[in-house]
């Protein structure tokens, strides 16, 4: 799924780059997801495996960022809640960058900010 391109904002339209293959019918279904922010990707998402008839659908993230909620979704499983600040390394990017750094770090605004404006 893809909500981001090249900036730390979520644009709010949510695009499928690759749907998976198996059919889920009668399935428990977990979506394992790296970061909750605005929680559109998941609730969307969500509702998508949803309509094809699953047992259920539960979702479990390593982070959690709830004051960035814009709709109603539940975590099953959360791993830990973080503040508002955009963070790359341990498999997070920003624009395909610093992905490779070995912890969770805040990704500095001087970075993005002659890009797009911060917020
Ligand atoms: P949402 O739809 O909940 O706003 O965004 C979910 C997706 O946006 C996550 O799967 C994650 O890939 C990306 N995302 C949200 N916040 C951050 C962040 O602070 N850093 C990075 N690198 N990605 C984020």
């Amino acid at each position: 799924m893809s909500s981001y391109g090249n900036s730390t904002k979520s644009s709010g339209v949510v695009r499928i780059i690759k749907d998976i293959d198996i059919d889920i019918t009668n399935k428990h279904v977990l979506i394992v997801e790296d970061l909750v922010d605005t929680g559109l990707t998941l609730h969307y998402l969500k509702s998508m495996f949803e309509n094809r008839g699953p047992k259920d659908v539960k979702i479990c993230t390593a982070l959690d960022k709830p004051s960035r909620r814009k709709v109603d979704l539940k975590i099953d499983y959360e791993g830990i809640t973080i503040p508002d600040k955009f963070v790359v390394g341990y498999g997070l990017d920003f624009a395909g960058k610093y992905r490779n750094l070995p912890d969770v770090c805040v990704l500095h605004s001087s970075v993005y900010t002659d890009k797009e404006d911060a917020g």
